[in-house]
């Protein structure tokens, strides 16, 4: 995690300023045709509980999505988390090597990797604190937030800290 994005978003909270984006119930849900139809190019996920339950391995009906998706855009993974490439291995997208949520410096190397621009880019996440305020501190197109992987499609749970840090919005 960043500390000075985590401080950026707590001082966003304090000022009361609004956040930009749209509530889906998760990625198998989201018109990824009108994505397209807006210019979206690129699409870059969360990993633990947007891509797959906390900690596990993404399941064979995401696994199919990824590939699917591959074909129409360029597909990047943000993660704080551990073990991200090994979870990931064998799937086209680029993932990115830092773990600089929620700062912007965490997008940057997605952005550059595809030569592409924030106004083509959507972010999809299950946390507003990292997820969603990254995707309005970079000015990406779109901001997506889902409901945690696990609780749609069951699974592995986020620890109960993390899981009451989302609750309250942090
Ligand atoms: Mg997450």
């Amino acid at each position: 995690m960043n500390i000075r994005g985590y401080c950026a978003y707590l001082a966003h909270r304090l000022r009361r300023r609004p956040l930009r984006f749209v509530e889906v119930a998760s990625i198998h849900v989201i018109d990824y045709d009108a994505l397209k139809k807006k210019g979206i190019t690129t699409l870059i996920f969360d990993l633990d509980d947007t891509l797959a339950a906390h900690g596990a391995p993404l399941d064979e009906k995401t696994r199919a999505l990824i590939e699917k998706l591959a074909k129409r855009f360029a597909l990047g993974v943000l993660s704080n988390g551990r073990k991200r490439a090994q979870r990931l291995r064998g799937l086209p997208l680029f993932c990115a090597g830092n773990r600089e949520k929620p700062s912007t410096i965490a997008v940057d190397e997605i952005l550059k990797h595809y030569h592409a621009l924030p106004s083509q880019t959507a972010l999809i996440g299950d946390r507003v604190s990292m997820d969603i305020f990254l995707a309005n501190a970079a000015g990406l197109a779109e901001a997506i937030l889902v409901q945690p992987y696990s609780r749609v499609f069951g699974g592995p749970q986020a620890p109960l800290l993390l899981r009451a840090a989302r609750r309250f919005g942090l």
